[in-house]
């Protein structure tokens, strides 16, 4: 494959092989990680990897336990052979991801490549993903809303403070944390790095998902940190009605990619009716189209709505 160098890692991650290296006997969590070559068998007397808990474009993703200390964790293994010419995708997710550290962020925590896969062992959030919370809940309340676009916020606070831009937003890589099963509340972690980036000069290349895809990515003028954040316009669209804010009737793209251009936004009756204003006027603000004006993360923090439903850690909504 010759993809083995790309693969490593620039930033060493705390890593559960480095710790054991010293030990002259092979012990269990003598994994070395950081692109070494390692077997499946190596791979299998560490990990016990279980169920699958999710699957991408690129990517399984199992859980998986420790054999030495039965810590659970989520493993995403990634074929390589399936990703040539697309190897930085790879790369992409583990230099940013090993060097980010937010609560709403899912931790990665080491990663491990074989001849023909590649291991990426995070943590579990283990409520499924925000696809299939909306696929079975339909819409959600103001205030359930409003508590996942805070926490996604931050999550882009975060990185786009280091600018950083996700660029694949969308319910799919959000994964849902059932933090207190009691109160029902869930929040949310920012998942999938495999199109994130450093930006330091308006970007080009056409990429995301169409149903989220913010109209300066096609209109080819350049695009920075901003996509993210109409992204999550169209999420949180999606979150309070149950469907999307921009829709071609037979699946044309073109015409879909016409009506994110025009950027025109319609609540339509009566699934918007009971919907507040204060709730409305913040996808608008989210969902302008010059990017210029468009609220940044850090100022969504502050927008009224988010801050009536932001997390205030004793399970209350103030
Ligand atoms: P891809 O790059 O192939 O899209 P993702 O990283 O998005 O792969 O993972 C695919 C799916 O696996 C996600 O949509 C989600 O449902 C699930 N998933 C990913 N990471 C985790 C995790 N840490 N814990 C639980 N489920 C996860
Ligand atoms: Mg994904």
């Amino acid at each position: 494959l010759g993809s083995q160098k790309e693969l490593q890692l620039s930033n060493p991650l705390p890593d559960v092989g480095q710790v054991h290296k010293e030990v002259e006997q092979r012990t269990t969590f003598d994994l070395p990680s950081e692109g070494s070559d390692v077997t499946l068998a190596d791979i299998e007397r560490c990990y016990e990897i279980g169920r699958l808990v999710g699957d991408g474009n690129f990517a399984v993703v199992r859980e998986c336990h420790r054999r030495d200390n039965g810590q659970t964790l989520a493993v995403k293994i990634v074929e390589r052979s399936k990703l040539i010419g697309r190897e930085h995708m790879m790369q992409n997710e583990l230099s940013l991801l090993g060097s980010l550290s937010h609560p709403r962020i899912v931790r990665l925590v080491a990663h491990h490549h074989t001849h023909t896969h590649s291991y990426l062992v995070m943590e579990l959030v283990s409520g499924g993903d925000l696809f299939e919370a909306i696929s079975e809940r339909g819409t959600f309340s103001e205030a359930e809303a409003g508590l996942m676009v805070s926490d996604v916020t931050e999550a882009l606070n975060y990185i786009h403070c280091k600018s950083i831009v996700h660029r694949d937003l969308k319910p799919e890589n959000l994964l849902v944390s059932i933090e207190r099963v009691a109160a029902g509340i869930c929040r949310l972690k920012l998942g999938d790095f495999g199109l994130a980036m450093v930006v330091t000069e308006p970007v080009f290349t056409i990429c995301g998902t169409p149903t989220y895809v913010a109209p300066e990515i096609l209109c080819e003028t350049g695009y920075g940190v901003a996509v993210d954040v109409w992204a999550l316009g169209v999420i949180l669209y999606i979150l309070l009605c149950g469907f999307p804010p921009f829709r071609s009737r037979d699946r044309d793209q073109e015409e879909l990619f016409q009506l994110i251009k025009q950027g025109q936004i319609h609540f339509l009756s009566p699934y918007w009716d009971p919907i507040s204003e204060e709730a409305r006027g913040l996808v608008r603000a989210l969902l302008q189209p010059d990017p210029t004006v468009r609220l940044t993360a850090e100022q969504t923090l502050l927008h009224p709505w988010v801050k009536a439903h932001r997390f205030h850690g004793s399970g209350q909504y103030h």
